[in-house]
């Protein structure tokens, strides 16, 4: 499961409208450890392409770089896709290097409505998982020590291909 701030997903979905009809892309990086995505790093789609998407290198080596400057890593992989829908195509499948990420897939072919998923990649096989978005006002430590272990408001939702 992908947990989320409802922030950092919607500066996400932002951005893909925003480069539509090209492909957006970016991460949001976090301690891997704690599977925590907390810091959103919008990319370039050194393509400019409707239907493929590639981190321009120097700003690959630089984000990452700095990710290791703080003990984070790529925590979510995300990109758009700008007419078909949010599943990773054959090409994201083969070119996924990153096994313990969520590779958040977000689909902008529907100008009202926006689909969003999220995926495991692990050699060539694609696992579904769901998406929870956190309100990012709810500290979920605070919750569970003040509120004896209620959890925190959440939602849960997975969106399907339509
Ligand atoms: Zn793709």
């Amino acid at each position: 499961m992908l947990t989320i701030g409802r922030d950092i997903l919607g500066a996400i979905i932002a951005h893909a409208r925003r480069d539509h009809p090209d492909e957006a892309c970016g991460i949001v990086a976090g301690p891997i450890d704690a599977d925590s995505p907390r810091r959103h790093v919008p990319m370039d789609n050194a393509e400019r392409s409707s239907t493929f998407y590639r981190f321009d290198a120097t700003e690959q080596l630089r984000v990452w770089r700095d990710m290791g400057d703080r003990d984070e890593g790529p925590v979510v992989i995300y990109h758009s896709h700008t007419a078909t829908e949010a599943y990773p195509s054959r090409t994201d499948t083969s070119l996924a290097a990153e096994p313990r990420a969520h590779y958040l897939l977000v689909s902008t072919r529907n100008p009202h409505d926006t689909e969003v998923r999220s995926f495991r990649i692990v050699e060539g096989t694609v696992t579904e998982e769901p998406v929870r978005v956190v309100d990012a006002s709810v500290d979920p430590a605070a919750v569970t020590t003040y509120m004896f272990g209620q959890s925190p408001a959440a939602v849960d939702y997975e969106c399907s291909a339509g």
